[in-house]
């Protein structure tokens, strides 16, 4: 949920920087449209300004060309006067009247008609004309003055230029009066297409001066300005959009934003997407390497994760040559709890020591369940190798302290095998083999104990690989046989089947019994070729015994260090199939341990197994597992009750019931029974009483080479034998 809410806020602020980038792409393409059109404007205005200097200096001809002919004329008469003011006053021109003036007054004006009252006219008598008559006379250039109200009524622009005087001090200033309504309406500011346009100067003061044409507020609007250029001064024009506005009323604001804000829309739901797909991989990923990693019934490292962190750890000590403990911890009769409370029962309490063991330890130290009941430490720096002793005794207690499952408090014992590095091993495999063996070593020596791995120890654990190689030369060099038992009919002494069991034919120690060399074998895993050799060798010996009509199945020894993956399986397949004898000549003898309800894997392959036509036989029942309820579940064709319950028959009066109750139970479930260690005759009658009539034991028969075995029962299998039950095998 907290992942969820984390890419919902990441969509968002993908959204809202999105929306943000929107807005300033839209708003920078909005200043540039603008800009462009100002440009546009500008140039229009341009064109404007251009026309408007032009028409003034056309109409600024005629009084230049009269100053002309004045300096060179100064007594110029009224008649001269006349005729060349009216060569000078066109229609296309804006020129109202042209007039001189000579010491403040008009003396001479064009045309007469109309502007008499202006003859004669006195510029002292008004003040503001007087200024522009003595501003001319100052700047000796043509002034623009206006437009001003004229003494003739109405209001016009008013250029003046004085005329330089050689001898006589009289001031005289031509003056000609412009329509400046008419020249600013050919010039065009009155009726731009586009445009809407202002102008401000009078008197030629520029921006300084009042506005003479055109709307004042435009100038309040941010607008483009051309100036215009006159002989003294000049004028500022103005212009503004004729609608009012430099963005275009049909620019697409509604439109780009709802564009932009879909992208940025579909953006967030792609952000979205893909961190929620990579969230969900991350989840998924950190789930596999959970479970990869993690005992998922404790949740404390599994074997294979433990195996890595100490490879790391033991790097990092080898470097800082610090010491660290490993703890071997192995539960005391877990097996019975298992039983006798129930599996989940079982689990709980694995759980439940898992938690303890957690609980009792540093922060950095290792935890980790290596399967079934079996659980490591490691003390991460330590000095001495007592305080390792310390803290296994501390974990002793904890565990010791009792558990409620269910209703019933149970109390459970454990025995830990400690081993130092790097004294007692170098590596992860060497240290963990010490500290198991150093385990082993604890329970042997009375359960509820802890135990340092030792020089003895070293030396078992010594000899242990030289008996695995020896193993290995000895099945290269043909040193191993096979002796076959028969399981025979007590009723008749006839024979059932035959047992094949493996020896050794060592070079130095002579003949071995498997006693001394399987259980090695299975620990160093050479237990596979050997066995596949056994199968081999049976394979072999099958033929001849069919042929001398001995025609029981042969059973053959498995221990669970086989059944490791379906590869072993299919090897043993092979290996028949190689010597062309059926699956259905033989009888497999797997240990109860084999059908314990978390070894489903090992199940499975017995289950493909036993399809093939094998059957499967029970070895040494009643010593391991004490429930029978797998076998209302699994496919088990006979049970073989081992010799400690037939030993002390019939003079124990306990054991004599419970070997009693075991062959009626396996008889209601129609399955055989083999009485294993047979020696006695009593036993023999008593197996008899009770209907148990299959025997393997040296009562009737001790396993021999196959040439005693065909000698002895072949022929007709049924018939031969001993028919004698009072006879002993010797
Ligand atoms: P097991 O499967 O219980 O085999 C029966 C053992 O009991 C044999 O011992 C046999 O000689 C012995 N035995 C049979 N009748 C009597 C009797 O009346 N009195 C006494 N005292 N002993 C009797 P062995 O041959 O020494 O084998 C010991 C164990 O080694 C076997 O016990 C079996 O678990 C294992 N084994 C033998 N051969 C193989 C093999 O090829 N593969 C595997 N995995 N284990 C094998
Ligand atoms: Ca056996
Ligand atoms: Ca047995």
């Amino acid at each position: 949920m907290r992942a969820k809410l984390w890419i919902i806020g990441v969509s968002i602020a993908v959204f809202l920087c999105g929306e943000l980038v929107v807005a300033r792409v839209i708003s920078s393409d909005r200043a540039s449209v603008i800009e462009t059109n100002r440009y546009v404007g500008l140039e229009q205005l341009s064109t404007v300004r251009a026309r408007l200097e032009g028409l003034l200096q056309a109409n600024l001809i005629a009084i230049r060309q009269l100053r002309t002919e004045l300096m060179l004329n100064p007594d110029l008469d009224e008649e001269r006067f006349q005729r060349i003011s009216s060569s000078l006053l066109t229609s296309e021109l804006h020129i109202r009247h042209l007039a001189i003036g000579k010491n403040y007054r008009i003396v001479m004006i064009y045309p007469l008609d109309g502007n008499e009252s202006a003859l004669d006219f006195d510029y002292r008598s008004q003040p503001e004309q007087l200024n522009s008559f003595m501003a001319a006379l100052e700047t000796g250039e043509i002034t623009i003055n206006g437009p001003v109200s004229l003494v003739q009524g109405g209001s016009a622009l008013i250029a003046r230029v004085p005329v330089p005087q050689d001898e006589s001090q009289n001031h005289i200033v031509i003056s000609q009066v412009i329509d400046h309504e008419r020249l600013f309406h050919d010039a065009g500011l009155d009726q731009h297409p586009f445009l809407q346009i202002s102008l401000r100067g009078n008197d030629g003061l520029g921006q300084a001066g009042n506005v003479i044409f055109g709307d004042e507020d435009l100038w309040q609007s941010d607008p483009i300005t051309q100036d215009v250029l006159l002989p003294t001064g000049s004028w500022v024009l103005a212009a503004a959009p004729a609608d009012g506005d430099w963005l275009p009323a049909d620019y697409p604001m509604v439109t780009s934003w709802l564009i932009g804000t879909l992208v940025v829309l579909l953006l967030t739901l792609l952000t979205g997407m893909v961190l929620l797909n990579q969230q969900r991989v991350r989840e998924a990923f950190r789930l596999i390497t959970k479970q990869a990693r993690f005992d998922t019934l404790t949740e404390l490292p599994n074997r294979h994760y433990f195996q890595e962190q100490l490879g790391n750890y033991l790097d990092s000590c080898e470097r800082r040559r610090e010491k660290c403990a490993l703890l071997f911890i192995d539960l005391d009769h877990f097996k019975e709890v298992n039983d006798a409370l129930g599996h989940a029962a079982g689990d709980e309490l694995l759980v439940i020591i898992g938690n303890r063991l957690r609980a009792s330890l540093r922060k950095d130290d290792i935890v980790a369940r290596l399967g079934g009941d079996e659980f490591v430490v490691v003390m991460k720096n330590i000095t001495e190798a007592m305080h390792a002793q310390v803290q296994a005794q501390k974990l002793l207690k904890h565990i010791h302290e009792p558990v409620t499952l269910g209703d019933q408090d149970v109390i459970v014992n454990s025995s830990i095998g400690i081993a130092i590095y790097p004294s007692d091993g170098e590596s992860v495999d060497e240290l963990l083999k010490s500290a198991d063996l150093a385990m082993y070593n604890a329970k042997n020596t009375g359960r509820g104990t802890t135990s340092f791995f030792n020089a003895d120890l070293r030396q078992q654990a010594a000899s242990h690989v030289e008996l695995h190689h020896a193993i290995m030369l000895g099945l290269q060099n043909d040193e191993f046989f096979i002796d076959y038992q028969p399981v025979v009919n007590s009723k008749d002494g006839s024979l059932h089947s035959v047992e094949a069991l493996v020896r050794w034919q060592h070079p130095v120690h002579g003949l071995m019994a498997p006693k001394a060399f399987i259980p090695i074998a299975e620990k160093s895993g050479a237990i596979r070729e050997l066995g596949n050799f056994v199968l081999n060798q049976t394979c072999l010996d099958i033929p001849a015994l069919r042929e001398a009509h001995i025609t029981g199945r042969v059973a053959v020894n498995f221990s669970s260090h086989q059944f490791y993956d379906q590869m072993a399986v299919d090897t043993w397949f092979a290996i028949m199939a190689q010597h062309n004898i059926a699956p259905s000549n033989f009888t497999f003898e797997i240990t109860e341990s084999m059908l314990l309800p978390d070894r489903e894997r090992q199940r499975d392959l017995l289950l493909s197994i036993r399809h093939k036509g094998i059957q499967l036989a029970i070895d040494d029942f009643g010593t391991g597992y004490s429930s029978t309820s797998y076998l209302q579940h699994f496919p088990v064709s006979m049970l073989k009750i081992d010799k400690s319950f037939v030993d002390r028959v019939p003079e124990d009066r306990h054991q004599t019931a419970l070997l009693a109750a075991l062959i009626h139970m396996a008889r209601a479930l129609e399955i055989d029974v083999v009485a294993e260690g047979v020696e006695q005759v009593n036993q023999v009658e008593f197996l008899n009483k009770h209907c148990a009539d299959l025997i393997q034991g040296f009562y009737f028969a001790r396993p021999m080479p196959i040439a005693e075995l065909i000698e002895r029962y072949g022929g007709k299998s049924a018939a031969k034998g001993n028919t004698e039950l009072a006879k002993k095998d010797n």
